[in-house]
């Protein structure tokens, strides 16, 4: 990955979530206070604000300015989750001007790991970690196996779109969600769908690199 193909995520993601704005934040209203998208939707046009400011030249520069503009930006508590995520994964593919798909693995782990040390949910707490956890696992089993970044990235949306699905039967236990108590059952979790679209933005992104 160049940083011209994580300018790419990062505007797609942008495109997703303006797309899947009233989506997002509907399904907040169902379990939180109903500004999901709203709040992704300011944080993704700041984000794109900072990305046509400069050049960039590293793909972790890249993630690394989108991970600070969206703290920055987002009040919310998705604001400094996503932002710290992308932030560590950056940091995590350092200063090549390309990065392996491996060391792009490494860089989700990361950034799951910024999410769950801020937020200190497990999977299974019906937040975005239900969704994160297992696209960063399939992306990895994805690399290990051989498979190029487009298969690897569908891989890791998918299992976070599943991931997404199965927060639907289970009682949040973190976030905002979790003072309905047993009323959060029933519901999709608004930051585990967003974070579905954060991969398929990938998916996209990396399409035919
Ligand atoms: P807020 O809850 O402050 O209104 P948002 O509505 O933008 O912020 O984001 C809500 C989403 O943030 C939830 O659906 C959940 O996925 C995620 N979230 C909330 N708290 C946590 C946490 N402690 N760990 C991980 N994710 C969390
Ligand atoms: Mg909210």
């Amino acid at each position: 990955m160049k940083a011209t193909t994580a300018q790419s995520w990062i505007r797609e993601m942008h495109r997703l979530v303006e797309e899947n704005k009233d989506y997002l934040t509907n399904l907040d209203a169902a379990i939180g206070d109903a500004d999901h998208g709203v709040n992704l939707s300011r944080g993704f046009a700041a984000v794109t604000a900072a990305l046509n400011k400069r050049p960039f030249e590293t793909p972790g520069d890249v993630l690394v300015t989108s991970g600070s503009t969206l703290i920055s930006t987002v009040g919310g508590a998705s604001g400094p989750l996503y932002g710290s995520a992308l932030r560590r994964a950056g940091k995590a593919l350092g200063d090549d001007p390309e990065v392996s798909n491996e060391r792009l693995a490494e860089a989700l782990h990361a950034g799951l790991a910024a999410i769950q040390k801020l937020g200190a949910a497990s999977i299974g707490d019906k937040t975005m970690v239900d969704a994160f956890a297992p696209a960063a696992a399939a992306f990895e089993a994805a690399v290990t196996e051989g498979a190029d970044l487009h298969a690897a990235a569908k891989r890791a949306a998918t299992a976070a779109d599943e991931g997404a699905i199965g927060t639907i039967p289970i009682q949040a236990l973190k976030g905002r969600a979790s003072y309905l108590g047993p009323r959060s059952i029933g519901h999709q979790d608004p930051g585990a769908t967003s974070t579905a679209l954060l991969f398929w933005a990938l998916a996209t992104a990396v399409e035919g690199t």
